[in-house]
């Protein structure tokens, strides 16, 4: 809670969650920048009188860190979650009353994507964009998205971490993201009528444990995302007793075994849950436990290697989702009955003001070979490249695939997905621990 007293009165006058120029506070601020977001502390000790900021809450517990569920939403309110589809990887934009943040940009490969997507939606800035944690899956994108918005504010865990995908992450946050600020549990940043409020952060040793954990209010619903926590940080969470009900949950870690444990469901209690996953992942991500915790516990799952993109709106009091491809599999996925806030109205995908026209980012075959660097301006538009790249006769160059543990000599080795697979130096394969591929190799 470091510093938490200045950043309390730096936001004790501000009433209101208008956007206001409150500069400095985070001790982790790497550059001079102004935050011009209303940042809402809700520290246990000082939160009182700064949750009167979202005036008739009620505060029935001093250890859960509120938010405005009562606040009266503006009529032309919007709200939006467009869970990306990045494969094996995170993403989503979430827009409130025209103003938006980005949670994680999926793989350097993704970048286009990213890029594409603000840029059908127009969205030139960005409030916030948090990295949830190092790991190039969430922050490896976030160049494109930089490299199309600016941002006034950017989050992650992490300042440092040993990867070229999060040193270019860190050269467009200090370009156009007014750098690296690593937030504290219990900060709350308003975007338009909803308030993000840091749950957890840093919860772990390992680098999934590290996770920026974000809940996103939005009147009465809320959207809870976890970044790539396992069990470590959820029980650091669970500790803290900050109030993890949600009606929509980002599950964690892409559904391995090791996320989502039954305690941490327990409290969030979802209506629905969205995996960010890749289809035939070499992780065997979703695991069949998580799969099986979520369905015991009635949860709609919702899945980007089944559905592609998935966007949810809420009108503040029930959600409801669109999905770009209908689901294939008959798989059973109850309903959640028990929750009334959340009737899951299938909508046409052109529900007007609510949605930053989640275009489906189609992946056009073959598609654009990623380069070693992601997106700069001008808009990437690499030129596609033929699905089997030979090796350069540079030596040392080999072919990483999305998520496979083996480094190749062609970009589509076996199963591998050539449009995914990214070229690097076999030094780099081995320190990232990767083995020769022992049929290209
Ligand atoms: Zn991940
Ligand atoms: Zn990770």
């Amino acid at each position: 809670m470091k510093k938490r007293l200045s950043l309390f009165l730096c936001i004790a006058g501000i009433f209101s969650l208008i956007l206001t120029g409150c500069g400095e506070n985070n001790p982790n601020h790497e550059n001079e920048v102004q935050t011009p977001l209303s940042v809402i502390s809700n520290d246990d000790n000082e939160a009182d009188e700064t949750t009167a900021a979202f005036s008739d809450l009620p505060n029935d517990d001093e250890n859960k860190q509120t938010a405005p569920a009562n606040i009266e939403l503006p009529e032309s309110s919007t709200f939006s979650v467009h869970f990306i589809d990045v494969g094996q990887a995170d993403a989503a934009l979430v827009e409130c009353d025209g103003h938006y943040m980005l949670i994680d940009g999926g793989n350097r490969e993704d970048s286009d994507i990213i890029y594409t997507v603000l840029k059908n939606a127009g969205v030139t800035k960005l409030d916030i964009v948090a990295g949830t944690h190092g790991d190039e899956d969430h922050i490896g994108g976030i160049p494109g998205a930089f490299s199309y918005a600016a941002a006034d504010l950017t989050l992650c865990s992490v300042t440092d971490y040993d990867s070229k995908a999060f040193q270019s992450f860190h050269k467009y946050a200090n370009e156009k993201g007014g750098g690296i600020t690593v937030p504290s549990a219990g900060e709350q940043y308003a975007l338009g009528s909803a308030a993000v409020t840091v749950l957890g952060v840093n919860g772990g040793s390992n680098a999934n444990d590290t996770s920026i954990v974000l809940k996103i209010q939005y009147g009465e619903t809320s959207f809870l995302f976890t970044g790539d926590a396992e069990e470590e940080a959820e029980k650091a969470i669970l500790r803290s007793g900050a109030d993890l009900s949600a009606t929509v949950l980002k599950v964690g870690h892409h559904g391995s075994r090791t996320s989502t444990g039954y305690q941490f469901l327990r409290e969030i209690m979802p209506a629905y849950a969205v995996i960010s996953v890749g289809k035939g992942n070499s992780y065997g991500h979703p695991a069949d436990d998580t799969l099986s915790r979520l369905r015991d516990a009635d949860v709609t799952i919702y899945r980007t290697d089944l559905h592609g993109d998935i966007v949810f709106t809420s009108d503040g009091k029930t959600v409801a989702v669109t999905t770009d491809k209908s689901q294939p599999t008959p798989a059973p996925t109850p309903q959640s009955t028990s929750k009334p806030a959340s009737e899951p109205t299938q909508q046409p995908a052109s529900e007007p003001a609510s949605q930053p026209t989640p275009e489906p980012t189609p992946q056009p075959e073959p598609t654009p070979q990623p380069q070693p660097e992601p997106a700069i301006e001008p808009a990437p538009e690499p030129a596609p490249q033929p699905v089997q790249a030979p090796l350069p006769s540079s030596g040392g160059a080999c072919w990483k695939s999305a998520t496979g543990k083996k480094y190749h000599s062609i970009n589509n080795c076996g199963n591998m997905n050539p449009n995914k697979a990214t070229q690097i130096t076999v030094e780099q394969a081995i320190s990232m621990g990767l083995e020769a591929c022992s049929k290209c190799w």
